[in-house]
């Protein structure tokens, strides 16, 4: 077996490292304030996470919990508060709507989640700055994010083509369509030059820029195809389906394909994913953190 196994803890080093210096070089300290406002075990895990890498890297971490009907309130004292630089909420927090509503809450300045309308909007136009001058980039979501750090740190962009078409001929399929991960997800390989199949429980969509890349932001369709059909193709899999019993068939996985999981579960069987994969990568949450402090500190390069 060939495969190399990469760990998020070596992947975020880099970055951890980058961000230490620059909060050295500021004297000043960003503040971030994390919103607990909900009983989930993931969210006290990922503030956990949080909390630890933000005192490795010299970012001050306050964790606010409050009862979810005082949410609203407590964001916006924290938007008027000139000493807080980055809030982040711990979703979901009512599961519906509403949980959208206070994404808008939070100021656009202060978003290090990038889940503002004005920044997912952006990402989905694929408009990289906030002016125009392009002085300010547009915070990218967290966890799409790490994975495109991820991408780049096992090789998958090539680094010999232009920012924004680095994925140009790489055919990816990501196994999750939710409005936090796989279709932001989705629509940022797409826009980087990928032809990118968004697998649902639904059915699959190919986002994808068109031949040469002669579009400026990918388009959508709807296809027949269903895994079977998509898996033997792909370069890369990206998985996130949060289920425990759920596994991708590692028969249909190409030969030297990266694999890449970013559920809780894992969605491949290790022993077997590894006959078969180049590269594989079991876990993403500590890039996910990496990237949150990065955003606090001013925006993202791709
Ligand atoms: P979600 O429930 O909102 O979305 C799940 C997606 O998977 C949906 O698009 C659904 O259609 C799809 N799906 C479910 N079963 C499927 C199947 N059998 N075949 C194909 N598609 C299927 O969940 P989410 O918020 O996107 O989170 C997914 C997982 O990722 C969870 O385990 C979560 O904890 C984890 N997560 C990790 C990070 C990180 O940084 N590591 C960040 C966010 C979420």
């Amino acid at each position: 077996m060939s495969c190399k196994v990469v760990l998020a803890q070596g992947i975020s080093v880099s970055y951890r490292e980058e961000l230490k210096n620059t909060i050295k070089s500021r004297n000043i300290r960003p503040k971030l304030v994390g919103f607990l406002a909900n009983e989930d075990p993931a969210a006290a895990k990922y503030a956990e996470w949080t909390a630890k890498t933000c005192a490795e890297t010299g970012v001050e971490f306050e964790l606010r919990t409050c009862a979810r009907n005082d949410l609203e309130d407590k964001i916006i004292e924290a938007n008027q508060d000139t000493g807080v630089h980055g809030i982040m909420v711990y979703y979901p927090v009512f599961g519906d709507r509403q949980d959208q509503y206070l994404q808008n809450v939070v100021d656009v300045s202060k978003d290090v989640e990038g889940l503002h309308h004005k920044y997912v909007y952006n990402m989905y136009h694929n408009i990289r700055f906030l002016d125009e001058a392009k002085t300010k980039k547009c915070i990218i979501p967290c966890t799409p994010l790490g994975l495109v750090k991820v991408m780049e740190y096992v090789g998958v962009y090539n680094g010999i083509l232009p920012h924004g078409n680095r994925l140009h001929g790489r055919v990816v399929t990501i196994i999750n369509r939710s409005e936090i991960v796989g279709r932001p997800l989705a629509a940022l390989l797409a826009n980087d030059g990928a032809r990118v199949y968004s697998v649902d429980i639904n059915g699959i969509q190919e986002f994808h820029r068109g031949v040469g890349l002669q579009l400026k932001k990918h388009e959508v369709t709807e296809t027949t195809l269903k895994v079977e059909d998509v898996l033997p193709l792909s370069d890369v899999v990206i998985t996130g389906v949060p289920s425990p019993s759920y596994k991708v068939p590692s028969n249909l996985i190409r030969d030297g394909a990266v694999c890449i999981n970013f559920s809780t579960f894992k969605n491949f069987d290790g022993e077997e994913i590894k006959k078969k994969a180049a590269i594989y990568v079991p876990a993403v949450g500590k890039v996910t953190v990496a990237m949150l402090e990065r955003n606090l500190n001013g925006g993202t390069e791709s």
